[in-house]
């Protein structure tokens, strides 16, 4: 919509998934933009993450399908297991059968692959929209414009849209709600070389173990050749400096002692790899995201646990629908509010149900009689298409 945006550029903080899905939904219609980062190089950090059909969907969308693919793993069967015995409590296929009932495929792969995707496809539709070394510092508007005071320089545009995350400088701005909380979560993280594993042939190729207070999740990246494996724990504060760090051995052989020999394999694996210790920080749901001619979208707008592997398929989804309501416009406020309207409860729904199940998934074995059905995730979010969904609904 040429109203929408004419000359100006829209201005994006932030080059992290949201970020980049949004500015690739722009770029695609014809619409400038200036994604401002703050980092002086572009390196992706945090292990690996989960597709569901309604994120490849939307992907598929912003034209990066194939790539996707080609760095991806096609998970085949999922399980949960019990901690101790091993046994697998509850399984499902995934693979063939997941795409068949979607149509689309769950895929797992490196987020630095996934991000490699996201910027090649962006640099190859504009090889000047992306500001390295732009720390956000400041934002005005008025009835017209935004402007963006950063480490770069001040810019100029239509509109801004926050895809800075969870710490998030934009909504700072906006809303001056504070530092996020912590969630009562640590993850240890990392990517452990499947040669290193004393069993590298384990099934099914994507598993949850189940413990008191404590999960553990892995699943193959990058064909057969590394495991991502993420332990999570329940505990009571984040005491330390800063939101990651390089983790401590001891603690984390100590906080999965006793566990099964498969999930210990992995334990000792990210022990060797090499782990980041992580606290999981969130925030009070926002009554709303826009003001005037700025919004918010992904971890900036709706920081969300990571026991739905929804969080990127959020962040994703929010790109492709804030570009179509601006593409569409008739003009930027309008467009914002759309883009609001629709996800909004979307977002906040989903941070919801990835707070209840994780809380079931640790307190399972705590609470629930022996023979109570096991928490499984009922794959609500899967269904959806951004790419169509009406913006009139
Ligand atoms: C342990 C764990 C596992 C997860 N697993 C999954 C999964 O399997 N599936 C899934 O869908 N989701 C998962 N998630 C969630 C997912 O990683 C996030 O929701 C997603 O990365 C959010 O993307 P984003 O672009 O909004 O934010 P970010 O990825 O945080 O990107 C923000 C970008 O903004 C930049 N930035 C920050 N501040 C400024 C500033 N002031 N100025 C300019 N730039 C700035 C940053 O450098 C960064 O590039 C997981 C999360 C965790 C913690």
């Amino acid at each position: 919509m040429s109203g929408t945006v004419d000359k100006q550029p829209v201005l994006i903080a932030g080059a992290g998934i949201a970020g980049l899905c949004t500015a690739l939904g722009l770029l695609r219609a014809g619409i400038p933009v200036r994604v401002l980062e703050q980092a002086a190089e572009l390196r992706e950090v945090g292990a690996a993450v989960s597709l569901a059909p309604n994120a490849t969907r939307a992907l598929d969308s912003l034209g990066v399908g194939e790539a996707l693919r080609a760095a991806s793993n096609w998970p085949q069967r999922a399980a949960m297991k019990h901690y101790q015995s091993g046994a697998e409590m509850v399984a499902y296929d995934m693979g063939p059968e997941m795409e068949r009932r979607w149509g689309s495929p769950y895929l797992q792969l490196l987020r630095a692959d996934l991000h490699t995707v996201l910027v090649d496809e962006l640099r190859r539709l504009d090889t000047t929209a992306l500001q390295l070394g732009a720390r956000v510092l400041g934002v005005s508007q008025d009835g017209d414009s935004v402007t963006v005071e950063t480490a770069a320089g001040s810019f100029t545009g239509t509109c801004l849209v926050g895809a800075d995350g969870v710490r998030s400088a934009v909504r700072a701005a906006l809303y001056g709600d504070g530092a996020p909380d912590f969630t009562g979560y640590v993850a240890w993280r990392g990517v452990v070389p499947t040669d290193s594993l004393r069993n590298p042939d384990f099934t099914p190729d994507t598993a949850v173990f189940l413990g008191p207070q404590r999960t553990l999740l892995r699943y193959r990246v990058r064909g057969h050749t590394a495991v991502n494996v993420v332990a999570f724990a329940r505990v009571e504060s984040w005491a330390d400096e800063g939101w990651s760090l390089p983790a401590d051995r001891a603690e984390l052989r100590a906080s999965f002692a006793g566990w099964h020999p498969e999930a210990d394999d992995m334990i000792e694996g990210l022990c060797r790899a090499g782990a980041f210790k992580w606290g999981l920080f969130g925030r009070a749901a926002l009554p709303r995201w826009q003001q005037g001619r700025v919004s918010l979208v992904g971890d900036a707008a709706h920081p969300m646990l990571p026991f739905l592997g929804q969080g990127a398929a959020m962040a994703i989804e929010d790109g492709v629908l804030m570009a179509r309501a601006l593409v569409r416009g008739p003009d930027v406020e309008t467009a914002l509010a759309c883009y609001e309207r629709i996800r909004y409860p979307r977002a906040t729904n989903t941070a919801k149900r990835a707070d209840a199940h994780g809380l079931r998934i640790h307190q399972h074995l705590v609470t629930a009689s022996a023979d109570a059905p096991v928490p499984r995730d009922d794959f609500a979010e899967f269904d959806f298409d951004v790419a169509t969904t009406p913006l009139d609904a």
